[in-house]
């Protein structure tokens, strides 16, 4: 697939945690290129899968003899490859004047935290991407050109949104305008000035997020989180007269996929699961439909109406938008199912 494709997968491998390599784990996946391959620990079977990216995570694997197969050396992805890759063509579209989404998919501990917003110094695409943002503004500032940046940050928990910058915790309402199309009302939008900015709320909304989860006695793998970073390009000529470009850059970290498929689930967490189920399931309609109508093989519908999600990104997602998709996968034996189910997702996508 070339750049100026719309819809772009990539899959990245973690490396094992203690908890796998206390347990003596295997790695049942290789990556050569663009080709990612799992191995069935109990048959053998192999299966094989193309993705446009396919991501190992670090080196360790070559001298860690757990490792049955081994990632080569063009699949090795740091966070700045992973940016360079996928972000920049965010940004280049964003500088167009297109939307944008970016979704981390897979089970909880796979590594969407990581690849989003990261840990530490090992920042993720969502910070690398704001501060290269800024830098191009810095850049490129004269006058005739202004830019406006504005932030907001979100949660869909059982397919109600609520707004993680702000104190009032309340439930908002997704409203829908002919000119706007799907919105959130009374949504926080807060104008920023710099990258820092925008890593302080960052830190203010992932702290919301953490304690709502622990009050409602969940964790936040069972929520979607969405950033929302809107660029405003305004031109004004000679005369004085302005004319705008404008760009939403969405980031999204999906709940963990595991709760789509947990069974014996009642109560609570019956309803939880099914509203994950719902609407990972229709974000994966939705992105196939449009990977469909974009290679010209078929016309189909794009069900975006069915889930809070798919409503909220529908200006971001189709037309000339880019939708990048990170599918996040344990290198582990004891994970197979769970991986090899993300992989048919993130193949599906394609
Ligand atoms: P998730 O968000 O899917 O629940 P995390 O991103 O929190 O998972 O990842 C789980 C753990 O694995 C974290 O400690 C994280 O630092 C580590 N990890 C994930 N992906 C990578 C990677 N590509 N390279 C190194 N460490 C990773």
């Amino acid at each position: 697939m070339s750049d100026s494709d719309s819809v772009k997968v990539a899959v990245r491998v973690r490396p094992f945690n203690q908890r796998e390599k206390a347990a003596n784990s295997k790695c049942i996946l290789s990556m050569n290129g663009s080709q990612t391959v799992i191995t069935d620990p109990a048959t053998g079977n192999t299966k094989m899968f193309g993705f446009d990216q396919s991501y190992w995570s670090h080196d360790g694997f070559k001298e860690d003899d757990n490792g049955i197969y081994q990632g080569t050396d063009s699949s090795y992805a740091d966070q700045r490859r992973v940016f360079n890759d996928l972000g920049q063509g965010v940004l280049n579209n964003a500088w167009a004047g297109y939307n944008a989404a970016l979704f981390a998919y897979g089970q909880t501990g796979a590594g969407k935290s990581y690849s989003m917003v990261g840990y530490g110094i090992n920042r993720g695409i969502v910070p690398i991407t704001c501060d290269e943002l800024f830098t191009a503004i810095s850049k490129n500032e004269d006058k005739e050109r202004q830019y406006q940046v504005s932030f907001s940050m979100l949660e869909i928990y059982n397919e109600k949104v609520r707004d993680l910058l702000s104190k009032d915790s309340k439930n908002l309402t997704v409203r829908q305008s002919p000119k706007q199309g799907f919105y959130v009302e009374n949504l926080k939008q807060t104008p920023v000035q710099n990258y820092k900015e925008i890593e302080r709320l960052m830190d203010q909304g992932t702290k919301n997020r953490t304690t709502a989860s622990t009050n409602m006695n969940a964790t936040s793998s069972r929520s979607h989180m969405v950033i929302t970073v809107r660029f405003k390009q305004v031109f004004i000529n000679a005369s004085g007269e302005s004319t705008t470009k404008s760009s939403e850059i969405n980031l999204v970290d999906l709940a963990g996929s595991e709760r789509a498929s947990s069974t014996g689930a009642t109560g609570d967490r019956l309803k939880e699961g099914s509203a994950i189920n719902q609407s990972l399931s229709t974000l994966g309609n939705v992105i196939s439909a449009l990977a469909d109508n974009s290679s010209g093989k078929k016309k189909v519908m794009v069900p975006y109406r069915n889930s809070v999600l798919t409503k909220l990104l529908q200006n971001a997602l189709g037309g000339n938008s880019k939708t990048i998709m990170i599918a996040a996968l344990s290198p582990a034996d004891i994970n197979y199912e769970e991986t090899l189910s993300t992989l048919r997702y993130a193949d599906r996508a394609k």
